[in-house]
């Protein structure tokens, strides 16, 4: 079988490229025309035994890199030994062991009582149910979520989902959300939580009473906004006041990537419902957790189910990233260190382009370049160097690095090089032309 791997696929009905028979919604592999066979830490190798930087990792899925080698040791081992790789909600070591050492290193240690749900595998699936159990809990529809949120394309998490790429992929109505003003959308000068809080308390704002408050500490897909800790304490309190759950979606923010693992911690406030997704298993397999205040644990058995409620080979993963990295501190440290190079050679790059900022926290961070046409074209250029990395944001504008937290520094630094370099090549006509 012959066909070309590199370069945008041939769809021609008869197409001999296999991925000519892959939908149009496909949309990574656009922005990096190549065909991988190897990933290995920060590294991906593609078929023509090209090494690329990985600073997309699956978008924050990857944050202890590609194949972890305890992990696969870990799953090899269960798998000879003929370990239960499917069980439904069924009791099975793998989960036990999950369970008490996410309680143990996690929950206990900040003095969390969350309850755990284990959902279908994806992030949306996980957002799904939180709502779902918002809702009944308090026996209101509506939900709070904010300008560029990100929660998910299945129709309830979707409705919170604020890009209209993405909203218009369905024509059903997306309704039972009320938007709100993130932190900062309106400048510094103005406080979109006393605003929030206005128009709650006001019986003829035209906002029903909310079921819950949805937000990322950090919104991700949204352009790198990070919330303050004050605007989020603010959040919390007004949830309270008015009756509603706090929901924080730490899909992508969680697991580390702020430099804690929880994105909340530290900040005073304990969320009635907090999801978590892409990097849990620490390996890449789909497994997604709802954690729930007891107080709000009402769901009834088999209420909300699912055939693929945590899964085995992800429970270990899991267990064993818990175990090697959230043991001690040395990671968070780590990712805060690195944060800071990260952050310093952004703010370089960013003297080149007028009116550029350096967005997030932690190893969570990208450069708004002003223009999702320039972001793009840095990105392209990057890849054609050597480096995996994507843009966010309303307009595709923000340049943003997801470097996995256990890069090595000197590829870490390696990676960088490449993106200035990349933000100069861009300039440079403009430059000529000027
Ligand atoms: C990725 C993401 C989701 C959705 O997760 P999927 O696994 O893609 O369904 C939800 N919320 C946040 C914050 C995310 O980043």
């Amino acid at each position: 079988m012959t066909f070309t791997v590199v370069g945008e696929p041939d769809t021609s009905a008869r197409s001999k490229h296999p991925f000519g028979r892959e939908s149009e919604v496909r949309s990574y592999s656009r922005s990096f025309p190549t065909t991988f066979v190897h990933a290995e830490g920060s590294t991906m190798t593609d078929i023509n035994g090209r090494t690329y930087i990985d600073f997309l990792a699956g978008c924050s899925t990857l944050n202890y890199g590609h194949n972890d080698p305890d992990m696969t040791a870990a799953l090899i081992d269960y798998l000879s030994g003929n370990g239960v790789t499917h069980g439904l909600d069924l009791q099975t070591t793998a989960k036990a062991e999950f369970i008490q050492t996410f309680v143990d290193l996690i929950l206990e240690p900040r003095g969390l009582p969350y309850r755990l749900q284990f959902t279908g595998p994806t992030g949306t699936n996980a957002v799904e149910a939180a709502l779902k159990l918002a809702r009944k809990v308090t026996g209101r529809s509506n939900v709070i979520a904010f300008t560029n949120g990100f929660h998910g394309v299945t129709v309830g998490a979707l409705a919170a989902t604020a890009n209209r790429q993405h909203r218009m992929g369905t024509s059903v109505a997306l309704s039972g959300v009320t938007r709100a003003m993130f932190d900062g959308y309106l400048g510094t000068e103005v406080d979109t939580a006393d605003l929030l809080d206005r128009l709650l308390s006001d019986p003829s704002s035209g906002y029903d009473q909310p079921a819950a408050i949805l937000v990322e500490t950090v919104q991700g897909e949204g352009g790198i906004n990070a919330a303050s800790a004050s605007w989020m304490r603010s959040l919390s309190r007004i949830a309270k006041k008015h009756g509603a759950l706090l929901i924080v979606d730490d899909i992508q923010a969680g697991c580390g990537r702020t430099g804690n693992f929880f994105s909340f911690d530290d900040m005073g406030i304990e969320p009635d419902i907090v999801t978590l997704s892409k990097s849990l298993s620490g390996f890449g397999l789909p497994l997604a957790l709802v954690l729930i205040h007891p107080d709000h644990d009402q769901w009834l058995p088999a209420e909300h189910n699912g055939t693929f409620r945590g899964n085995n080979l992800a429970f270990l993963t899991a267990t064993v990233a818990l175990k090697k990295f959230w043991h001690n501190d040395d990671l968070a440290n780590d990712v805060r260190r690195k944060g800071q190079i990260v952050h310093q050679s952004l703010s370089e790059m960013g003297k080149l382009i007028p009116g550029s900022v350096v967005k997030g926290r932690g190893l969570f961070l990208g450069l708004d370049v002003g223009s999702g046409e320039l972001a793009g074209e840095i990105c392209r250029q990057a890849f054609a160097s050597g480096l995996v990395i994507e843009t966010s944001g309303a307009y595709g504008e923000v340049v943003k690095v997801l470097a996995p937290l256990t890069t090595p520094a000197s590829q870490l630094l390696a990676g960088l090089e490449i993106l200035h370099q990349s933000v100069q090549e861009q300039l440079r006509p403009t430059v000529a032309a000027g």
